[in-house]
């Protein structure tokens, strides 16, 4: 059999497309999002349902996500899924979660496993979505959860590290290897569950500021912040907010990198150098 059929659907590449085969790895996932009823469920990317239909079981009401027009189709008229689903047949990138917890009246609990090729740029939208966002629950490359959880001194740290610290709570779930997918991934993948937090620990005036210093800073990974940053630092700014500007992007906290954000925020003079 062709091993990109999957319940006679053709996987399609391009929507990243790797359908989870393995009953135990399904069920691990589910309990750990541990689904109620009356809560607001969100789904990203249900293709087949093998999500779906354990999570939907337990639920009187599920929304979904799905990109491909066919799985759309597919969900609709599934024998037990469908009367409960709410279906979006759109890309999750322009999904306005923020007017569906509205519309819900609670913040949400979205989950999903997500296709690789864009699950970085959706945690990005996902996180300005935090308010109306309850907890999340991602399958995504192992190397991906790697860098979600990563602290300040490991290889791992990064900028995707700091923004989703800055909104989140990041808690690995479980490892799950490539043959638990039809097809099978090239890579290893993990589940990770994010909690945004109910009051952000080190708050920003402005997170695009934060945005900037972290692309800035690890975009030149290798050099001392005070190579990275020193167009917008001086070597006394850097001593007034205790950071050791001789140290590299890895190796500075969050709480440091939003001092360093707010800094900037209140004197924007230097943001034009
Ligand atoms: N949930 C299924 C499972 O676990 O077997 C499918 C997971 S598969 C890795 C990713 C799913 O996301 C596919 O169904 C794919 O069509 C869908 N998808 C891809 N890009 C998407 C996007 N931009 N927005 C919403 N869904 C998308």
């Amino acid at each position: 059999m062709n091993n990109r059929v999957h319940q006679g659907h053709f996987a399609r590449k391009r929507f990243g497309q790797n359908f989870l085969n393995d009953q135990y790895i399904i069920d691990s996932i589910v309990a750990a999002i541990h689904p109620q009823k009356g809560e607001a469920m969100v789904e990203i990317g249900p293709g087949l349902g093998a999500l779906t239909e354990p999570v939907g079981e337990r639920l009187d009401a599920l929304t979904v996500v799905e990109l491909d027009r066919d799985l759309a189709a597919r969900l609709q008229t599934h024998p037990f899924l469908g009367p409960k689903l709410t279906i979006f047949q759109q890309d999750a990138m322009t999904f306005d979660f923020a007017a569906l917890a509205q519309a819900r009246g609670q913040p949400l609990r979205v989950f999903g496993n997500l296709p690789y090729n864009i699950s970085t740029p959706l945690m990005f939208h996902l996180f300005s979505y935090t308010d109306a966002i309850k907890d999340m629950h991602f399958m995504l490359q192992k190397e991906v959860v790697n860098r979600l959880v990563a602290g300040p001194g490991s290889k791992a740290y990064g900028r995707l590290s700091v923004m989703a610290q800055y909104y989140c709570q990041v808690i690995p779930v479980l490892e799950v290897p490539p043959e638990s997918f039809t097809p099978a991934p090239k890579v290893d993948s993990a589940v990770v569950r994010l909690v945004p937090h109910a009051v952000v620990p080190h708050p920003v005036q402005q997170i695009k500021t934060l945005s900037r210093i972290t692309l800035e800073a690890f975009g030149k990974r290798r050099k001392t912040l005070r190579n990275s940053l020193g167009h917008l630092f001086s070597d006394a700014v850097f001593a007034e907010l205790g950071v050791d500007a001789t140290l590299r992007a890895e190796n500075i906290s969050v709480a440091q990198y939003c001092q360093l954000a707010n800094w900037l925020t209140a004197n924007p003079v230097s943001q034009e150098e």
